[in-house]
């Protein structure tokens, strides 16, 4: 991403500034709309919803057994999850089904219990996490960051490049010992959409760390492809064990966003020990995990294939919608100077630097319009952007012409704010 002028130092800067009064004018004709606009989260739209329809009546009323002949009605057999769910899903974690688990309707959940257990009784073979450091890639995921906070665990942000983390700064800073987990969504990441490079995904599973380091693999985003380009991520799981450090990585995936937001299958692949170690405790957090739920999606999609069909479906409903941010940035943005923005392959988000200083006050104008974003920060632990200059618009949930004027709306407010800053700088 390239770096935006400082405010007051280029042409682009005595331009805006002089447009201040026209932006206010126009500013004020949006408010008068009264619109009513969320673009906060990254929620599947209804249509994208209503493509997953047929689940509803899955499996059927004399539809319930499953193909080892279980009553899924019922409680039996392993908390791993049925073995026909694993053998559908395990592309999406690049792990044979034995050595996933399938869950219930949160992978967010299943990391969430991963590190209260290093905690609580340490990692396999190691002793309980106690004063202890995650790095985190940033721009990142809010709910990665709200796990450890409200772990208390010390977060270290590292800057993201667009092949993945600073792998310079990760290496080093990983060799302290107190360094025991890091985040990475390494495919599409929320918000950037930069996939992991090659190299990146070597250099994890190679560097030297703590024996009860591990990596949280998010790979929320695994078939959520937008374009053609479909960059391939190398398997993070496979690099680990061929650099001897076998237990280094937990995968995860989910299909919150490829059947329903919430009530979809959260799954997790890693080594043999990482599995039993997490299958142990697992055993003791529940009885097993919403059976019926498994063997619906197994009808619905039967195969993986069925997965990169419906996937295509979404793809079509998603693309007008980030296109219509594309087409009004451009048209009000372009060429500004006041910010940059991504086209991302896939994934649910398009990621927005605005101008140093300008992300707050965008977000607080946005609001006075009815729209409403993200509060700028959250893409960073502790909430805390240093530049307060990263904003997260989530285009996927409104219609396409709502999706048109939100943009719009978020422009003008990117716009507005920076020939303010500017004002006070001249
Ligand atoms: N991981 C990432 C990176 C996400 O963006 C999201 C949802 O936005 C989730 C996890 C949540 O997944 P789940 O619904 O399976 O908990």
């Amino acid at each position: 991403m390239t770096d935006l002028p400082h405010h007051g130092s280029s042409d682009h800067a005595a331009v805006l500034g002089a447009r201040h009064n026209e932006l206010r004018a126009r500013y004020e004709t949006f408010r008068a709309k009264g619109l009513r606009l969320d673009i906060t989260r990254g929620k599947p739209s209804s249509e994208q919803l209503d493509l997953s329809a047929a689940m509803l009546s899955l499996p059927g009323r004399d539809d319930y057994l499953s193909a080892d002949g279980w009553d899924c009605r019922n409680y039996f057999g392993s908390v791993q999850g049925l073995p026909e769910a694993r053998a559908l899903l395990s592309g999406l974690v690049g792990a044979p089904p034995e050595r996933m688990i399938v869950a219930g309707n949160s992978s967010l959940a299943l990391m969430h219990d991963a590190i209260l257990w290093a905690l609580v009784h340490g990692m396999p073979g190691g002793r309980p996490w106690r004063d202890v450091r995650f790095l985190c890639p940033v721009p990142g995921y809010d709910r990665h960051f709200a796990i450890l906070e409200g772990l208390g665990i010390a977060m270290v942000p590292v800057p993201l490049t667009g092949a993945g983390p600073d792998m310079d700064a990760v290496e080093r800073l990983v060799a302290d010992p107190s360094v025991k987990g890091m985040w990475c969504v390494p495919k599409y990441s929320n918000p950037t959409a930069e996939t992991y490079s090659a190299a990146s995904v070597e250099r994890l599973a190679k560097m030297k760390a703590a024996p009860d380091f591990r990596i949280f693999w998010d790979n929320a985003y695994a078939v959520h492809h937008l374009t053609d380009a479909r960059p391939e991520l190398a398997n993070l799981l496979d690099a680990c064990a061929r650099h001897g450090n076998p237990d280094r990585a937990f995968v995860f995936a989910s299909t919150s966003k490829i059947t329903f937001g919430g009530g979809g299958l959260g799954m997790l692949a890693t080594s043999k020990a990482n599995l039993d170690w997490y299958l142990g405790h697992m055993t003791r957090r529940t009885i097993g995990p919403d059976k019926l739920n498994q063997l619906r999606h197994v009808r619905f999609f039967r195969d993986p294939d069925g997965i990169a069909r419906h996937m295509e479906a979404q793809r079509r409903l998603l693309v007008p919608r980030f296109a219509a941010v594309y087409e009004r940035f451009d048209a009000l943005l372009g060429g500004t100077g006041t910010a940059t923005w991504n086209r991302p392959d896939g994934g649910y988000f398009v990621n927005l630097d605005v101008m140093d200083g300008c992300a707050t006050r965008v977000v607080a104008l946005a609001k006075d319009l009815g729209i409403a974003m993200v509060p700028a920060g959250r893409t960073f632990p502790y909430g805390k952007d240093p530049r307060d200059r990263n904003l997260r618009i989530a285009p996927t949930c409104l219609a396409v012409e709502e999706v048109r004027a939100a943009a719009e709306g978020v422009a003008l407010c990117v716009l507005l704010a920076a020939s303010e800053r500017i004002g006070k700088v001249d």
